[in-house]
């Protein structure tokens, strides 16, 4: 028999996270969706890198404010709570911070994409260097996104560095990372099984930040772009080996594997987002006399009724979905077509829902009194980064068909 309760250390991971969503995220949500590449202060209490964990604790000796002393403690909930099943309580937790805000969730500092990569891959001895970094994740090119085996930034062994050139753009935290791990190829003739991923710490010569986007949603978060020019990082700073594989499908397959664990969780920040959509237009609704029964008939419901229960059933469809692609990450099972599958059901369900509530709600849902509009803006990128909506559908469709990538285009 399948159990859909979450184990009481989940239950206490949610709990947490909701708190401080609601607590910390909420309350400033408005404030940085406006002030576009200010970097929000108040988070710098979730910083657990070395350096920014002495200064909370200093800070707090010296009298933290009520509010982010409130839900530093509840966020204290989650390294207890993480034992048996990392992934799960990754999703269940990144569902609560994205009922809070997705943007700032993106701008918890030390929890960058980069860090995913390198505690997938890296070796003990890169784990101590780079254990308590905040790593951006830089693959895409101006001319490579979703096919990213087609980069063109370069490596080269010269001596005991790798010289890296080319573009990076739109890198999530890439202003205000400390560490970049950057997508490039150590031989272009030897295609996809010659791409590595190299970690690049900010200030070294030859990498330069050189701009911030400005963007339809999810402003709190900082997108960049990446000049690399004759940049030298150490040798021993390639994650995973750099012998280019015979086995090229088998090679680039591993670099993909990264994707693995965060497409669950990019799907588990549409399911926040789009839960809070609805919660918000639910109550809206509920003031207006109009909320949901689920034993009624389907046939006794008006339209927004049933528009509702149909988007309640789509929203628990894919919550599923992100649960099971976790479960089987954590329990050792192969979960690529899974991951797959929950990213373009959470991000297709994520973007109708957050509009819908708009419409629902008609100008109080359009207006920036309430963050419905925001959420319909916050949610489209969902649907787009970690590989978009036609690239996991491809996915699917390939692992279900058993076909390759240059059989299935
Ligand atoms: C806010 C933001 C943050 C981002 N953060 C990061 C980050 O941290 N690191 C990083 O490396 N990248 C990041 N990206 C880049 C993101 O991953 C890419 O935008 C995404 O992979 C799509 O690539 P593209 O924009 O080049 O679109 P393209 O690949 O050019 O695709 C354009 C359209 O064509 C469709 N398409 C492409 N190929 C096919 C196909 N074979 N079949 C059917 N349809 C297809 C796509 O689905 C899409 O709709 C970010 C982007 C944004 C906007």
């Amino acid at each position: 028999m399948i159990n859909l309760e979450l184990s009481e250390a989940h239950q206490g991971a949610e709990k947490g996270m909701r708190e401080l969503a609601k607590n910390l995220f909420r309350p400033i949500s408005r404030k940085y969706d406006k002030q576009e590449h200010d970097v929000p202060a108040e988070l710098a209490m979730l910083d657990r890198r070395p350096a920014a964990k002495a200064a909370t604790e200093k800070a707090k000796a010296s009298g933290a404010p009520p509010a982010a002393a409130k839900a530093e403690k509840k966020e204290r909930v989650k390294p207890e709570t993480v034992q048996n099943g990392a992934n799960m309580a990754s999703v269940i937790s990144v569902m609560q911070m994205c009922w809070g805000d997705v943007g700032l969730m993106l701008s918890v500092p030390g929890a960058g994409l980069g860090n995913a990569a390198i505690n997938a891959v890296a070796t003990p001895e890169q784990k101590e260097r780079f254990g308590h970094v905040y790593a951006s994740m830089a693959i895409t090119e101006p001319a490579s996104g979703s096919d990213s085996a087609s980069i063109g930034t370069t490596a080269v062994l010269e001596g005991d560095e790798w010289v890296l050139n080319g573009e990076k753009i739109f890198v999530t935290a890439g202003g205000r990372c400390d560490t970049v791990v950057v997508w490039a190829t150590i031989d272009k003739s030897k295609g996809k099984g010659a791409i590595k991923s190299f970690v690049i710490p900010k200030g070294t010569p030859g990498m330069e930040v050189v701009k911030l986007e400005h963007k339809l949603g999810i402003r709190a978060s900082d997108t960049a772009t990446i000049l690399l020019s004759n940049c030298r990082i150490p040798k021993d700073n390639i994650l995973g080996s750099s012998e280019v594989a015979e086995d090229k499908r088998a090679a680039f397959g591993k670099v993909m594997q990264t994707f693995d664990n965060t497409r669950p969780a990019v799907a588990a920040m549409a399911i926040g987002c789009s839960r809070a959509s609805l919660d918000l237009a639910e109550e809206l609704l509920g003031k207006a006399g109009i909320s949901i029964d689920f034993d009624k008939p389907r046939w006794e419901m008006n339209a927004i009724e049933a528009e509702l229960v149909r988007m309640e059933a789509e929203w628990e469809a894919a919550r599923l979905l992100v649960l099971r692609a976790a479960w089987l990450a954590d329990n050792g099972e192969p979960n690529s077509l899974e991951a797959s599958m929950c990213k373009a059901k959470a991000g297709r369900v994520g973007n109708v829902i957050t509009l819908r509530c708009v419409e629902l709600c008609g100008s109080v849902g359009y207006g920036e009194s309430e963050l419905l509009e925001k959420w319909a803006r916050d949610s489209k990128i969902l649907d787009i980064f970690e590989g978009t909506q036609q690239i996991q559908q491809l996915i699917v469709a390939r692992r279900i068909l058993e076909k390759s990538s240059s059989e299935l285009k």
